[in-house]
């Protein structure tokens, strides 16, 4: 299927297999291998002169339908499918790089894919420099000779800051690198970065794209050339999505274009809401006409998508009392599903930060982090009242 179908039609239909029973919904390929009419035909496979499924850590066909879909979604070239967001991330860096090589990198990115650069990857000689997700200028400070990659998401967790994918992309092409976005508070259906000058764009395919918290998944995507030595990678080291969880990605995001948008509505109505309760010291959310980027968000992003932060007056103790009050709001870290979840950054995902460390990076000890669900917005602000002063 080609992009001038609108996604909320790719969504449902693009990337769909039939085998020569016509089933009508998607087949899930429960098979580590598969067989060929001849020896010749195995050796045309595993010499690449014929293209077709050999052994499913390279392919299966429920995992080509993922990838397809979701290439669709994104207007790239190709997708590379993962067992997680964490295994797409270092596949794009063990792909495409080697030691010697740098990255500048966001501030405000994913605890583990911070672990990921500045613990893992350092051991094996690929360095990173961390910068203002807000500030294009250190980026261009930042980069090397030896820089290979720049690596953002926008908007980031939990301050929903929003980088300017354009002008970063810009820097990192004068640079000589590449610019991954890590898309996954956004997905296709809100923000496309390919389209904004990125050349590659990740997902973790666990939150959103489920959009129901039941399988891990990830997957990298751009031009076919880049995203070969990405697939090289997955072919020899095997970190690649099962095809149970490839076909559950599969339902999940028939329903990607429709969920997206009810997320968006519900948090700004939340937001909104928020902005005007006492004890509530500041609200941070993208669709907000008093968010300090909110222009900037909307020229790269349809909406301001599912993820609010806000900051209430009287520290650690009262966030924890909204936090403990709810009846009906998740608490887990988890984020991207029907489910309301609420946590509180500074003694969760940011609880081994110094309190000097959380501090320049703007986390406060009375910040809570929404991911708004599907719920009734209604009972969604009763459920925050009820902790709330007054
Ligand atoms: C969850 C998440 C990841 C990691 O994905 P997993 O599927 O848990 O490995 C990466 N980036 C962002 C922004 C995430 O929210």
């Amino acid at each position: 299927m080609t992009e001038h179908f609108d996604p909320a039609t790719l969504a449902v239909r693009a990337g769909t297999l039939r085998t020569e029973f016509q089933e009508h919904a998607e087949a899930m390929f429960l098979t580590s291998s598969f067989v060929f009419g001849s020896a010749a035909e195995a050796a045309a496979r595993f010499s690449g002169a014929e293209p077709g499924n050999i052994y499913a850590r390279f392919t299966n066909p429920s995992v080509t339908m993922f990838e397809q879909r979701l290439a669709a979604l994104e207007g790239a070239e190709r997708c590379v499918a993962f067992a997680s967001g964490m295994a797409a991330i270092l596949a794009t860096v063990m792909g495409l790089m080697k030691a010697g090589e740098h990255v500048v990198a966001s501030r405000s990115i994913f605890g583990s894919t911070v672990q990921l650069f500045s613990n893992i990857l350092a051991r094996f000689g690929v360095e990173t420099t961390f910068v203002s997700p807000t500030d294009p200028e250190e980026w261009r400070r930042a980069a090397r000779p030896e820089t290979r990659l720049f690596f953002l998401e926008s908007p980031s967790n939990p301050l929903t800051e929003v980088s300017d994918i354009r002008a970063i992309a810009a820097i990192a092409h004068e640079a000589g690198a590449w610019l991954a976005v890590d898309n996954c508070f956004c997905t296709p259906i809100l923000q496309r970065p390919l389209e904004l000058g990125a050349d590659l764009v990740i997902h973790s395919a666990t939150k959103y794209l489920d959009g129901q918290g039941r399988v891990l998944g990830g997957a990298v995507l751009g031009g076919k050339d880049l995203l070969e030595g990405v697939f090289t990678f997955l072919r020899t080291a095997g970190p690649t999505l099962s095809a149970f969880n490839a076909w559950v990605l599969l339902k999940g995001m028939e329903t990607l274009p429709i969920r997206m948008r009810a997320h968006s509505e519900n948090a700004l109505e939340l937001a909104t809401w928020l902005e005007r309760q006492p004890g509530v010291d500041r609200v941070l959310y993208p669709g907000l006409p008093s968010h300090p980027q909110h222009g900037l968000a909307m020229s790269q992003q349809s909406t301001g998508g599912g993820i609010v932060a806000f900051e209430v007056a009287g520290g650690k103790e009262a966030a924890w009392r909204v936090i403990d009050a709810t009846r009906l709001m998740s608490i887990t870290a988890n984020l991207g599903d029907t489910r309301t979840t609420i946590t509180h950054p500074a003694t969760t995902t940011h609880g081994r930060l110094s309190p000097d460390q959380r501090a320049a990076a703007g986390i406060g000890d009375g910040l809570i982090r929404i991911a708004v669900g599907l719920e009734s917005v209604a009972d969604l602000k009763a459920d925050l009242a009820r902790g709330l002063p007054g």
